[in-house]
């Protein structure tokens, strides 16, 4: 079965490769059409940005198409930054840049209060439908960057059971236990269940 991953961001793209592994399913990427659009995400909640992107490569493609959309939700700030995670420091903010204005924003917040989850939501768009698998990964924010793998807030979030940030964790961890996997593992499931993938 061939399914098309619609995303532009690399990093999701090199973690899904490591999570989808199944003989019966081939996934193809953005760098598999050349002309692919960039997508606006104009949606509200997660499930809203995830079928917008879904939807756009279904009909672009052709392809059976699954999307995401991940936000990282602080709950001493009111769950900022939420869906707008990706340009919480401005328009055209890094990584880097994002960590530094969420870690300035919990300047006062001890570690206890500090809790944090990620949350991703997958969406998959075919010919008749379009279905949602949802994972959730808990934590807190760290006091300061550390270690330099995964992406993102990466080096500034520690999940619940270990004393380390993502970054610090090796990609076997963090594929096995994260949001992304959670959410993936769901829609794996699915596809076994539904077509033996
Ligand atoms: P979006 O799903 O493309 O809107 O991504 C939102 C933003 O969340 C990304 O630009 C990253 O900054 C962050 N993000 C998404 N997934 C992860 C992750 O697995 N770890 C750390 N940050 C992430």
């Amino acid at each position: 079965m061939k399914l098309f991953f619609a995303s532009h961001n690399l990093d999701k793209k090199r973690e899904i490769e490591y999570i989808v592994s199944s003989e019966k399913l081939t996934v193809l990427y953005i760098d598999d059409f050349p002309k692919y659009p960039e997508v606006e995400e104009t949606g509200s909640t997660l499930e809203e940005n995830a079928v917008i992107k879904a939807v756009e490569g279904f009909n672009f493609t052709g392809l059976e198409t699954f999307a995401e959309d991940t936000g990282l939700f602080v709950e001493a700030i009111g769950g900022e930054p939420g869906i707008y995670a990706a340009r919480y420091a401005g328009e055209n903010a890094t990584y880097s840049d994002n960590c530094v204005k969420l870690l300035e924003k919990l300047e006062k917040v001890p570690s206890e209060k500090r809790r944090a989850y990620f949350k991703t939501v997958v969406a998959f768009k075919t010919r008749e439908s379009i279905k949602f698998f949802t994972g959730i990964c808990e934590g807190y924010i760290s006091d300061k960057p550390a270690g330099s793998s995964g992406f993102g807030y990466d080096p500034i979030f520690i999940p619940d059971g270990y004393n380390k940030t993502f970054a610090e964790l090796n990609k076997e961890v963090k594929n096995e236990i994260s949001h992304r996997a959670r959410a993936v593992k769901e829609f794996s499931d699915f596809l076994k269940k539904s077509i033996g993938a």
